[in-house]
């Protein structure tokens, strides 16, 4: 849903020394970046083309429900909407804010899709503007139409509705990893079970690599400018997401303003350059707790993801070197 200079983030597709890793490879752009289909096995022309379609078809249904960036999508239009009422939606925008209102819950607000207009104060909304800080006093106004707790879905009635007629929700934090995991769907009912799927760096893994080896994802780090490859994982079954401070930010009088927000603060996340790698049973949890655990920071996100058992990596810089702290999950997935 957003372009935006991709710095930290992981290296797609199997890393070096994997031997063959892929057989076929689809690739096309979605949500404002790029995305990427790796099979272990060979298709043939036919079947791509058919592969091909289905995932455009997709892609473009979840875009036509969740994209901010454009103002006829179901979302846009929700976020319109003035009145409290509850109002039938999209199987897709009830999941994706059915999962996000768990988040929110879950990581103590630190992950709240309703921080949109903050996004927008903050300049790193779809409307292209001047980057700056904002006021104090404007700050707190807008502030004030954020709050997970007022929107809420239900799956059963199949509706959403928001409390608070100012609420505008932002799900760029979120509906990447969902189209990842949409797209193995997609996969998955056609019979393909050995496939990485990659959108703009999020990404999930299913069986193996040709050489029938576990598909292997390196995770980057920005290195004077270029991206070297940290930590290793190796990924079976599960997704992975990345959030980072270094994606997307401005500076002014030498700070660092992210486009990662602080629900609490009202303000981008204080703090040196941060990334945090998130390992879910699906790339949509990974992806919304990937964003939570940049706001919540490598001292709270991390005690909050031992004590849940999450499967988190932060990376922190400090003057050329990086500090990398896992958790135990997460351990379990590194190579090497
Ligand atoms: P991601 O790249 O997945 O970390 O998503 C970052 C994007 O999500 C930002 O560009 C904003 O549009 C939005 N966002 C910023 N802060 C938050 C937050 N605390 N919770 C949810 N979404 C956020
Ligand atoms: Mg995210």
């Amino acid at each position: 849903m957003k372009r935006r200079t991709f710095i930290t983030l992981l290296a797609v597709g199997p890393v070096a020394a994997c031997g063959r890793p892929a057989h076929a490879t689809i690739r096309g752009l979605t949500m404002g970046t790029s995305y990427t289909v790796e099979l272990a096995a060979p298709i043939d022309d036919a079947v791509r083309t058919r592969l091909t379609q289905l995932i455009e078809v997709e892609l473009a249904a979840i875009n036509r429900a969740m994209s901010t960036y454009d103002a006829r999508s179901e979302l846009s239009e929700f976020n319109r909407r003035q009145d409290l009422g509850w109002v039938p939606a999209s199987r897709g925008l009830l999941e994706v804010l059915d999962r996000a209102s768990q988040i929110s819950t879950a990581s103590q607000g630190a992950f709240d899709v309703t921080v949109g207009p903050l996004v927008d104060l903050w300049g790193f909304g779809p409307e292209i503007r001047t980057r700056r800080v904002p006021d104090d006093a404007v700050i707190e106004r807008v502030r004030q139409s954020v709050g997970y707790q007022h929107v809420q879905a239900d799956l059963s009635a199949g509706a959403i509705r928001k409390r608070d007629s100012r609420i505008q929700v932002d799900v760029c934090a979120i509906a990447k990893g969902y189209g990842v995991d949409r797209v193995a769907m997609v996969l998955d009912r056609q019979g393909v079970h050995d496939y990485l799927v990659e959108i703009g760096g999020e990404l999930r893994a299913r069986g193996t690599t040709a050489a029938g080896k576990p598909w292997r994802v390196g995770i980057e780090r920005p290195v004077e400018g270029r991206h070297v490859v940290g930590e290793i994982v190796a990924l079976e079954n599960r997704g992975i997401a990345t959030s980072g401070t270094t994606e997307d930010f401005f500076e002014q009088d030498g700070r660092h303003y992210s486009h990662i927000i602080d629900p609490k603060t009202a303000r981008p996340v204080e703090r040196p350059p941060i990334a945090a790698s998130v390992i879910a049973d699906t790339t949509m949890e990974a992806d919304a707790w990937a964003t939570g655990m940049v706001v919540l920071g490598p001292e709270r996100g991390y005690s909050l993801a031992q004590a849940r058992g999450l499967a988190v990596m932060f990376v922190t810089a400090s003057g050329s070197t990086f500090d990398v702290r896992v958790t135990d999950a997460f351990r379990a997935h590194l190579l090497g």
